[in-house]
């Protein structure tokens, strides 16, 4: 199941993708079932209409899409043909910042300590950091230059985790129910920004920077393939391939360290770290210019597929 947010001709929609670019709209297929049975719909009445109100309602929202794939596979009244650029960022405007975690493949670790000549040491705890809510953007939308700030704009291709269930203090057994699911995120980050700051905040805070898509699987329908296949191209050339499974903190040890003293919320986002073959650690290294097109991949997810800006680009992002 690949819940999507998109655009609408008024505003924008909650649906589920059925096919490559079929969208069974949620809110739509809520008010025809209720229309075939107006007494017996006492949850689809409250249906929510945007993916915020379906993450919060996890335990019940799910089900209802559920039944309405199973009554309105074809129905001409709530299905509709979409174009990618349609498909906005799950959560389009997320209520926090992104909480990301760095250096958690252990080859990523090793690439990034040659490239910055540091003795190879594994770190003994998640690293975190955040990007703001201004910096998420579209599945595929263009990723904006800023060649004004920086001039070594960089990819990571994430395994997102979307929290369903609030929790303090949760423990990695319990980690997994707090999961609403899974989602893809391009961490794109200015190196030079990274390194010249510190912190490493404001080189991974730029606006457009999160490209976050193109749908969300819940738990339910993707928690067998934690395995899956991650990879990343820019150009056609592969640079990024590993699979989720080699991450140094699995899921359950980061939500546990993250959530320590911290409480997390439904619609809180976890971006969970990048494999090897980043542009920087290239020899020599290569950044993105403008023109290039960056395509992210997670099996059992989707892809996010975005053009960087040639510079000077007026053209606007779709956020
Ligand atoms: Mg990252």
């Amino acid at each position: 199941m690949k819940l999507v947010t998109y655009k609408t001709a008024a505003s924008e929609s909650i649906g589920v993708l059925i096919g490559g670019s079929t969208i069974l709209d949620l809110p739509r297929a809520v008010r025809r079932h209720q229309e075939r049975q107006p007494h017996t719909d006492g949850k689809a009445a409250n249906f929510p209409k945007t993916m915020q109100g379906l993450i919060e309602g996890a335990d019940w929202t799910v089900d209802i899409v559920e039944a309405l794939l199973e009554e309105f596979p074809h129905d001409k009244d709530s299905t509709f043909s979409v174009k990618e650029e349609d498909i906005l960022a799950p959560l389009p405007r997320p209520t926090k910042n992104v909480y990301c975690v760095g250096r958690n493949y252990i080859e990523h670790v090793a690439e990034g300590d040659r490239a910055q000549n540091r003795s190879h040491e594994l770190p003994v705890v998640p690293q975190f950091f955040t990007k703001p809510p201004t910096a998420v953007s579209g599945p595929y939308s263009n990723i904006k230059f800023h060649s004004d700030v920086t001039s070594e704009l960089d990819y990571e291709i994430e395994l997102a985790v979307i929290i369903g269930k609030r929790g303090t203090n949760i423990s990695e057994a319990s980690a997994l129910d707090h999961i609403f699911g899974f989602s893809i995120i391009n961490d794109i980050t200015a190196r030079d920004l990274q390194r010249k700051h510190g912190q490493w905040f404001k080189g991974k805070a730029l606006d457009g920077s999160c490209i976050f898509g193109p749908c969300i699987v819940p738990r339910s329908h993707w928690i067998e393939n934690l395995t899956g296949s991650i990879k990343l191209w820019v150009n056609g050339q592969l640079r990024q391939s590993s699979t989720t499974d080699n991450m140094i903190f699995g899921i359950p040890k980061i939500i546990a360290s993250l959530s320590a003293g911290l409480t997390l919320e439904p619609g809180d986002i976890i971006a969970t770290g990048t494999p090897s073959g980043v542009g920087y650690a290239m020899t020599p290294p290569h950044f993105l210019k403008g023109g290039d097109t960056v395509l992210g991949e997670i099996e059992g997810i989707g892809h996010v597929k975005n053009v960087v800006e040639e510079f000077g680009s007026v053209t606007g992002m779709v956020a």
